[in-house]
């Protein structure tokens, strides 16, 4: 965008005095017609100017047009480097090649004192009046240039011509004309400049009351003649490239739906590959962080989508279902590679963390054995998260994916702290994968009669065998765990279900749209209570609550519950208690610690990691699938993780969203639920035609937008992307500006970015 003057043009700089008066920044607008030279025109002042060591910008404001139609340039100068990338609103400088063109539009902008240059074979007189607040000059160059014969019988160039007159405008001696030309290899043009220098007339501007110039339509229209032939063209010898201080390049820039994905999922990558080559394409990407597409797609919370760039504009990217799609739909798994040096990994618990360390560890080529307590792998996807939600043969399919890479799994085998000091030494190193602990209880009083149980073991034995319940069902608790608790009853065969929860419905953590699906299928939510007592003979019959006030704000910004003394008394057949679960290790051995995800025995590190909601507390699926796979990469590096970080986030404010059409997000379809069964809720997308949608943000699309916005045409396209002419690339910043997704930028050409 802005140029500075070369070397060899400031060292002799010093020889070429400014004019006297000139005042910087100076603006300059050029108004002529395509095919006229005006582009030229502006790129000549610049040069002019670099000549005296300043520093310029100088571009055009036109597409690929169209010999005759209006066009406007732009120069500007100044004796810093130039970053202002707007065009020219408020000229001090006007230069009109063609008099037809004379009007409001060109002297938009222009304050009393500017000075305007006119191509006219009328008289100054002619215009003086009407243009008195101004420095006005007329010079027929059109003629001189005809008669100095530049250009062709049919297209006259007055270019160079004009600026003979503008050199004099500016009070150059004509010797600094001379020398400009010559360096610029436009000596043969010398004369015409030189009579223009010497034949145009100037009035300086009357003082006074100043209104801008009327509207009016030329004193003497001229036609405007046929300039078919003319091919307007940088001169050979003007290598503007060496103007640019700044150059732009193609760089890509981190999206924030990726940044926002807790297992490091290229979501941009596998949108745009599922968009342009297919669901197979798609798996090929997402598979290299994402072991359980099936899963995520249909059970995360989808943080990607919050931080979607497309929200702001028509709705975000329908993120998760795609990821769901392309599990869903390819059969693709990546192949293992083969490590130099095999290391042997025991990964205790085959819940998503773990699952997620294996399946990095054999796709590093390294021989990974998962030992899992329960008797099958999954972890909470497996006893906890319900059918309906997550059906057994999308996460069976996803499992088989990563098993099949050669991961070993020994099932039934839960690990004790014996069992730990054994791996220590059997293998090379142990990541330590169980989830959280046993489940919080409430201590109130009658917890312990038949028919209050945990919600978690309620779940697990819906999983393995279809539970009837009858009555009233209460659940206590406000997470995921106490939502399925509640849908899962109402299947069951509840009367009724209330969900009992200490602080406000918002506060909930549960993932919003399944407390929606939950109030939509009958669960009645009972915000700020908490049960203080369980009363029944033998079996639970009833339940007090205590209303629950607001106190003092906690860590997470959340008002502290506090439990008053008015109660009431809710009958109840069923009490399922969903409190969350403690964070205890019962399998390290004695003298054991957890630090920073590893374990150490004193102040000695042992070849031990931990992942996954045991070391984290993290809560989700893709917070454990990210943390099992930076894990395994750790064990593998020696504790170094490879470089993730991000590059730049591109903001809303920097994707161009007049280049895309309002289109909704594709939702997904649901089942019409006549009655609540055990079949999955929630269909998915129809089709892929969702990830259409996707701004594609900070990474090249290769709509060449680029390539027809530059005003030079100095872009090319080259086999794997584009290529920009840095011997003629002015810096002019419009191919960064127009790009649509922020996959470009200016850099400083001694590599800083701008
Ligand atoms: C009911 C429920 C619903 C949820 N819904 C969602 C949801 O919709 N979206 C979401 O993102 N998250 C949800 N979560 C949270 C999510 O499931 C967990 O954060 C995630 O499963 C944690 O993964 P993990 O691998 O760390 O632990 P886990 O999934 O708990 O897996 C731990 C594994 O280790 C095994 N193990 C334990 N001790 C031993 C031992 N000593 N030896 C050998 N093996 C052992 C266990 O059997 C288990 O297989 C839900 C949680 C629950 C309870
Ligand atoms: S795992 Fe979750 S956050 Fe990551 S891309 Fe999938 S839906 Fe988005
Ligand atoms: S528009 Fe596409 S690339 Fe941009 S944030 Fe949304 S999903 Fe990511
Ligand atoms: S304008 Fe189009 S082709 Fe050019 S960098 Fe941006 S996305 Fe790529």
């Amino acid at each position: 965008m802005e140029y500075k003057c070369p070397a060899d043009s400031l060292a002799s700089a010093s020889t070429i005095p400014l004019p006297a008066g000139l005042t910087l920044p100076l603006e300059v607008r050029v108004h002529g017609r395509g095919g006229q030279g005006g582009v030229t025109c502006a790129k000549l002042i610049a040069a002019l100017f670099t000549e005296m060591g300043l520093h310029v910008q100088t571009f055009g404001d036109y597409g690929s047009e169209r010999s005759g139609a209006p066009v406007q340039a732009y120069t500007r100068v100044d004796r810093s480097a130039i970053s202002n990338r707007n065009k020219v609103y408020r000229p001090n400088h006007l230069i009109v090649l063609d008099e037809g063109l004379m009007g409001a539009q060109v002297m938009d902008g222009a304050a009393a004192g500017s000075q305007v240059l006119l191509n006219s074979r009328a008289s100054l007189e002619s215009y003086a009046v009407r243009f008195e607040h101004y420095r006005f000059g007329v010079i027929d160059a059109t003629a001189i240039a005809r008669e100095q014969g530049i250009g062709s019988s049919s297209v006259v160039i007055i270019n160079t011509t004009i600026l003979g007159a503008y050199a004099r405008l500016l009070g150059l001696p004509l010797s600094v004309l001379e020398r400009a030309y010559a360096s610029l290899g436009l000596a043969g043009d010398l004369p015409a400049a030189q009579q223009a220098y010497e034949q145009v007339h100037v009035s300086e501007p009357v003082h006074g009351d100043f209104a801008p110039a009327a509207p009016a339509a030329s004193p003497s229209p001229l036609a405007v003649r046929s300039l078919i032939a003319h091919n307007e063209d940088i001169p050979a010898s003007l290598k503007t490239g060496s103007w640019s201080n700044q150059v732009p390049i193609y760089s890509e820039h981190s999206a924030p739906c990726n940044l926002a994905c807790p297992a490091g999922n290229d979501i941009v990558g596998f949108i745009q590959a599922l968009k342009n080559e297919g669901a197979d394409k798609a798996a090929a990407i997402l598979l290299r962080t994402q072991p359980l597409p099936s899963v995520c797609g249909r059970v995360c919370p989808a943080p990607c989508m919050q931080g979607c760039n497309r929200a702001t504009f028509d709705g975000a990217v329908n993120i998760r279902s795609l990821e769901r799609w392309i599990g869903d739909h390819s059969h693709t798994a990546l192949a293992p590679q083969s490590a130099a040096q095999r290391k042997r990994v025991a990964v205790v618990g085959g819940g998503p963390a773990g699952l997620s360390a294996a399946y990095q560890l054999a796709l590093h080529g390294h021989a990974a054995t998962i030992v899992e307590a329960g008797p099958a792998l999954g972890g909470v996807l497996r006893n906890g998260i319900p059918e309906f939600r997550l059906p057994h043969e999308a996460l069976q399919r996803d499992i088989e994916r990563i098993v099949t890479l050669g991961v070993e799994v020994r099932c039934n085998s839960r690990v004790d702290k014996v069992d730990m000091k054994r791996l220590q030494l059997e293998f090379d190193a142990v990541i330590v994968c169980v989830g959280f602990g046993p489940a919080h209880t409430l201590g109130a009083k009658g917890e312990t009669l038949d028919g209050v149980e945990q919600g978690l073991d309620f779940l697990d034995r819906m999983k393995r065998k279809r539970v009837v319940l009858h009555g009233h069902v209460v659940v206590v608790g406000g997470g995921n765990t106490a939502v399925d608790c509640a849908r899962t009853a109402l299947r069951c065969g509840a009367a009724s279900v209330k969900i009992v929860y200490r602080r406000g419905r918002e506060d909930m953590p549960a993932i919003t749209d399944e407390i929606e699906d939950a109030e939509r299928e009958g669960a009645q939510i009972l915000p700020h209570r908490q049960p203080v007592e369980f009363t029944g003979a033998g079996m639970v019959s009833a339940i007090v609550v205590a209303e629950v006030g607001a106190g003092t704000p906690d860590a997470s910004g959340r008002r502290r519950p506090v439990v008053t003394q008015n109660t009431s008394t809710m009958v109840c057949d069923k009490v399922l208690l969903a409190l969350g679960q403690k964070s205890e290790l019962d399998l390290l051995p004695d003298g054991w610690t957890m630090r920073d995800g590893r374990a150490w025995h004193g102040d000695r590190t042992l070849p031990v990691w931990f992942a996954g909601d045991c070391a984290t507390g993290d809560g989700t699926v893709t917070h454990a699938i990210g943390n099992g796979r930076r894990t395994a990469l750790a064990v593998l590096n020696g504790d170094v993780l490879p470089d993730e970080a991000p590059a730049k986030r591109v903001a809303p404010g920097q994707i161009r969203f007049s280049h895309f059409d309002v289109t909704p997000p594709h939702k997904d379809d649901q089942t019409a639920r006549p009655a609540l069964t055990f079949d999955e809720v929630n269909l998915g997308l129809a089709s892929a035609e969702e990830a259409a949608r996707c701004f594609s943000c900070g990474h090249c699309t290769k709509c060449d937008t680029c390539l027809i916005c530059c005003p030079d045409g100095v872009i090319f396209r080259t086999a794997d992307g584009y290529r920009v002419d840095g011997e003629y690339c002015k810096g002019c910043g419009m191919c960064v500006a127009e790009c649509p997704c922020s996959a470009m930028e200016m850099q400083e050409k001694n590599g800083v970015a701008a």
